[in-house]
């Protein structure tokens, strides 16, 4: 589901459903009267809608729970209605490049399950899709979850995103003008929502991970792509079209190797996950991914902890710009090269004395993400329970 995008009235009813059980989320308990007032929904279609939930088990009448209060006009009291999480089921997936990860939670966002797979998410978007459909079937099946019961799906992809379709050939090629949420809800029958990985994983940071109660935040996805997510007061800063954040582009290096992007020296091209396993593979060892590069580390391998070292020193020049454009109070980095922690940080914090205003590095805490990769996911699923990615510290 889309909702800046024009929709039919059952779409129009899956939204609002999706605005009740947020109330009810939030608040604990409620009245119908409450849940008029908070969503603006007239009282026939709270009645409705609340009358639906409750057939379905997902919310019940709970007569003793607070609060209970008196009609104004002195009617009989309403009776207060609470969500039953373990009712519901939320669908998060975050499409990487290489990589589709599927969780599933329930309504208080408790992780039930989730699965991991390798895939080429770049080329293959039908396919890819598919994928992750199948599996989060598989997972609702085993875990008996019945699909009227699932509130909707998220989704994260690695790629600018404009009312929820990708919008960028150079970044994630086989996407481009791809409706994901329209081909999603097909295929799984449930409401869709899609967002940027760097973006929800930020969020996540926000509501549940390193940057809790932090007003500026500025999160790092690092792992084969280099994104950001921008946190302005507890809302996502998206920026005119949705590139917001796009970091991985910047020039760290105007005589580099060209990047996929078209331009020449970008940071990703630096420090992204094939640069870094590229440059494992002139030490004279063979490694596969960002993951295996930051076990060795920390193993002790002399050419791989260089690695990291040089990484956070290219994502420091970057992000000194950003110190002094944005003067955030946290830097989170997550993505699999957020697990490296310190043999990144370290570096990464010296090269910011050295170029950003020394004020600007004061008031900013650079820190490992807490949620790592599972934060996009994570951020997917909160999407689907928040309306237009508000409420983030609720
Ligand atoms: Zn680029």
């Amino acid at each position: 589901m889309n909702p800046e995008r024009p929709g039919s009235l059952e779409t129009l009813r899956r939204h609002n459903r999706v605005r009740v059980l947020e109330v009810l989320r939030r608040r604990g308990a409620a009245s119908r009267a409450a849940i008029g007032r908070e969503t603006g929904l007239s009282r026939t279609s709270v009645s409705s809608l609340v009358a639906d939930l409750i057939a379905e088990g997902v919310v019940v009448e709970s007569p003793d729970s607070e609060p209970r209060s008196s009609s104004p006009n002195g009617g009989r009291p309403s009776t207060p209605l609470t969500l039953d999480p373990s009712a519901g089921g939320v669908i998060g997936m975050d499409f990487g490049h290489d990589s589709v990860r599927v969780i599933l939670t329930d309504l208080s966002y408790t992780v039930l399950d989730e699965t991991l797979h390798e895939l080429d998410v770049d080329n293959e978007a039908r396919k890819a899709l598919a994928h992750a459909a199948g599996a989060a079937r598989t997972l609702l099946d085993e875990h008996q979850i019945d699909r009227d019961r699932v509130v909707g799906a998220g989704v994260a992809l690695s790629t600018p995103v404009r009312n929820g379709v990708p919008t960028s050939r150079a970044i994630f090629r086989s996407w481009l003008d791809i409706d994901v949420s329209g081909e999603l809800e097909g295929t799984l029958g449930v409401p869709v929502q899609v967002g940027n990985d760097a973006n929800l994983g930020a969020l996540a940071e926000a509501r549940w991970g390193a940057g809790r109660g932090i007003s500026t935040l500025f999160y790092v996805k690092a792992a084969t792509g280099i994104g950001a997510g921008i946190v302005l007061d507890g809302q996502l800063f998206r920026g005119s079209t949705g590139s917001a954040g796009e970091i991985g582009h910047f020039t760290v290096d105007e005589d580099g190797l060209v990047c996929r992007c078209g331009s020449r020296g970008c940071l990703e091209v630096r420090a992204g996950g094939p640069a870094l396993v590229a440059q494992v593979a002139h030490s004279g060892k063979a490694l596969h991914s960002v993951s295996d590069l930051v076990a060795a580390a920390r193993a002790g391998d002399p050419a791989c902890t260089r690695i990291l070292a040089d990484a956070g020193e290219t994502l420091g020049v970057a992000l000194a710009a950003v110190l002094n454009i944005l003067n955030p109070d946290r830097v989170v980095l997550g993505g699999e090269l957020g697990a490296a922690g310190e043999l990144v940080l370290t570096s990464l914090r010296e090269r910011l004395s050295r170029h950003a205003l020394a004020s600007a590095v004061r008031s900013t805490s650079v820190v490992q993400g807490q949620l790592g990769e599972r934060a996009e996911a994570l951020g997917a699923v909160l999407l689907v329970l928040t309306e237009a990615h508000r409420f983030v510290h609720a």
